[in-house]
Parts: C-alpha cells; structure tokens; sequence
C-alpha cells in the first residue's frame, strides 16, 4: 500500500522520496511526466560519446556543508573548477572579467594605469558588481565600466530577457562581478565539483531504494484530483490520507486560475562539430552574437576524451504554454509574486500536501538551495508524521 506519494523526480523529489523511504520507512510513489527522472539535472551520452545535459550545463557548488555533506553520499564526486570565457570584440577573455581582461582590451601603458588606478580606488577589494563601477568617481574606471557594460552586460541581458538594451532595468543586469585581480574561476564556493558519470546517476543512486516505485511519463493531474474547494486530494474518488509533495508548477495544478506564472525559457541547438575543441573553455558568452547567449561544449564539462565534439547553442525565448518551450527561470516582479502567493494560498489549506522545489516554490534556486529547501521539507514531513 503507497504511504506517500513524491511528485516530480529532479533533485527535490528524490531527496524526499529517499528520506520518506529510508528514515520513516514509508511506500512511496514517485511520479514525473516526463520520460525520465533527474528532472532538469537529466543528463546522457549521446552518439559521440559525450556526456551532455538536455536542460542547460550545470555544476554543483556550495558554501553549504550540511547540503555537500548530503550529497557526496551518492554517485562519485569529482572537483571542478568552471573556467568561463566571454568573446567580445573578435576575441576570447575570462569571465568573470579581470585584470587579463584589461591586458586584453587596452594598449600596454593604459592597462598598467587602469589596474593601478583600480588597486588604489578599490583598496584590496577583489571584486565589485559593474552597477558599482559605473557609479565609480574615477572617471577612468567608470570608462572601463562602460566599455563593458556596452560591449557585454547591455547586451547579454537584453537577449537573455528579451528586452532592448535601452529597456534595461539593473536589478536584472547579469549578476558576474568584475576582479580585481589575476584570479580565474566562474564561482568562489568552497565546494565545487561535478558527478563523474553524470547527475542522472547520481539522482539515480538517491532514489534507488526498494520503498521507491518509479512511475514515468505520468502527470499528477491523470493521477489524483486536486479539490480546492473541499481542500482535499482524491484518488478515484476517495480523500487521500497520505501526504503529497508537489514539486510542479502551482498554476498548471490549479488549471491556471489566477492566469500564467511567466518564465523565461531556453532553446538548445545541439550540433556535433568534427573536430576535438570548438572553444577555450566549456561555457562561452557571446554577447554580441544575434540571438543566442553561450555556447556550452560537453567534452570539456567535466573534461571527456572525444574525437568530435558536442556543443549546445543556447537561445533565450519567450514561455508559451502548451508550446515545446520549458519554464526555466521565474520572472520575479511584484505582480508575479502575488499572482505566485494567490496560488500558494490554495494549496495551503491542503493539510497533506508538501510544496517544493524551483517550481512549487516559483523560485530561482540552484542545486543546492534546492537540496537544502528539500532537506527543510522532510523535517516538515517529519512532524506531520508524529501529530
Ligand atoms: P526540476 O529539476 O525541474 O524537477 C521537477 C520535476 O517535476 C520535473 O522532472 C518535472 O517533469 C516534474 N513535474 C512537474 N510537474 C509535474 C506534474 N504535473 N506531474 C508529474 N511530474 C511533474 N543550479 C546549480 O546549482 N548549478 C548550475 O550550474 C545551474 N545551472 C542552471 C542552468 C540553467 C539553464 C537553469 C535553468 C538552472 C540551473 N540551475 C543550476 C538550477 C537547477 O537546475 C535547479 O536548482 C534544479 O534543477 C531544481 O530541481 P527541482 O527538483 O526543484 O526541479
């Protein structure tokens, strides 16, 4: 008999489901809708050999012990620094930019002067937001903000959001810092590493437990009758008694009510490519490019020996429903988070109903943000549990 029912197998839904099935010894029914569990961390090889990510690159990095603690139990761990690079204006620089940006960029006696001026502005600060350096005094570090604010954040944000340049709000300027320093490496966490083999291995190994029972290609909504005017979760008819994690989307589980939560989606063209490198690092901006934002080539993330080579081309598009487009990051504006609260409100009055992860939450959420935000739930379910 199922004790529990987990919806959605990315990383919220599998942290859950094991916790339920190992620490409470509960039945669980895990549920997706798509062909697949990892949910958004889905990964695979493809016919070159390549380990490629169908739903954008990503790596795991956190400051937080009790979430790297969590998941080094599972699958193999390996560290993993990111190295980024931006081509701009014809060429290949570090991302985030820093001092060899400088050397990139500017004749040999202004870039001295530029790195001394900023050294002295700053003071042994390593690094400072491009909003900052625009409202600097120094008229020559302001230059150099705007040299790249024009050349790389103006333009990125535009296409990521697709917005004119000139619409741009700051709030939601692409958030990399500038260095002030030598120093590389996409994140500074104080873990960083990628899963040798892939993620979906490692979702695999959390939730390969015999209390588990997997069922894809299923939507909740085929499976249970969500009655928000009765507050309650019915299966054939019945009011459910166990508890359900949701870790959908609240709008498409009330049939959108109060009317479409936005997210920007994302196109990946993937294209194999007969050589060994297409490009100096695994994830590359092409802010003045047309149409799309980065290039991710998969032989260098994690790096794996190929004779040809995978690249996915990633375009910003807008978020249709019922279009092939997937939600993939929330639009937070104020109406938005109200409609979000709206919605959030029915489901609250559903006392077996656990909502979770990127989505339930209509958060923007990394790996480990979303580990630890399922780690809280579970300590919720917990005490539903003991009442
Ligand atoms: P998901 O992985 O989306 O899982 C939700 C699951 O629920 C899905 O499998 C879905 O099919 C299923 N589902 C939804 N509705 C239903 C339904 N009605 N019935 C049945 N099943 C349903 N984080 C990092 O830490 N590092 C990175 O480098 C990084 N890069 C990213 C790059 C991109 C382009 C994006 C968009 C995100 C990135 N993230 C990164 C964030 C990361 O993807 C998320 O934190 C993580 O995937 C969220 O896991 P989740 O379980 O909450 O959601």
């Amino acid at each position: 008999m199922i004790e529990a029912i987990v919806v959605g197998a990315g990383f919220s839904g599998a942290v859950i489901a094991r916790h339920l099935a190992v620490n409470k010894n509960k039945k669980v029914l895990l549920l997706d809708k798509r062909n697949h569990i990892a949910g958004n961390m889905y990964d695979k090889v493809d016919e070159n050999g390549i380990i490629v990510q169908q739903y954008g690159p990503h790596i795991f990095h956190t400051n937080n012990e009790r979430v790297y603690n969590y998941i080094k139990q599972f699958g193999t761990w390996e560290k993993y620094f990111l190295e980024c690079m931006v081509f701009m204006n014809g060429k290949y620089t570090n991302s985030p930019f820093n001092f060899k940006t400088i050397d990139d960029y500017y004749e040999k006696d202004k870039a001295e002067l530029l790195k001394e001026r900023i050294s002295k502005y700053y003071n042994g600060l390593e690094k400072a937001t491009i909003v900052e350096m625009l409202n600097c005094e120094d008229e020559i570090i302001r230059g150099y903000a705007k040299f790249l604010f024009d050349n790389d954040y103006s333009l990125y944000t535009a296409k990521q959001w697709g917005i004119s340049p000139s619409e741009i709000d700051i709030s939601v300027l692409k958030r990399v810092p500038v260095l002030f320093s030598y120093n590389t490496g996409y994140f500074d966490d104080l873990y960083q590493c990628m899963p040798v083999g892939g993620f979906t291995n490692v979702i695999e190994d959390i939730i390969n437990h015999p209390n588990i029972e997997i069922k894809l290609n299923t939507n909740v909504k085929d499976y249970l009758e969500f009655d928000l005017k009765d507050s309650v979760i019915k299966r054939d008819g019945t009011v459910l008694k166990v508890p359900v994690v949701y870790t959908g989307a609240l709008d498409e589980l009330s049939d959108y009510k109060f009317g479409l939560l936005p997210y920007r989606s994302l196109y990946f063209e993937y294209k194999t490519e007969n050589i060994k490198s297409y490009q100096k690092a695994p994830v590359v901006a092409y802010p003045q490019a047309k149409s799309f934002t980065r290039i991710t080539e998969y032989n260098k993330l994690p790096k794996q020996e190929s004779i040809k080579t995978t690249i996915a081309v990633e375009y910003p598009i807008q978020y249709n429903l019922g279009g092939a487009s997937e939600p993939y990051y929330p639009i937070i504006t104020e109406d938005n988070q109200n409609k979000y609260n709206k919605y959030k409100s029915l489901f609250d009055k559903i006392d077996n109903i656990f909502i979770c992860g990127r989505l339930a939450d209509y958060k923007y959420y990394n790996m480990d943000q979303v580990i630890n935000r399922a780690l809280e739930v579970c300590d919720s379910l917990d005490l539903w549990f003991s009442k």
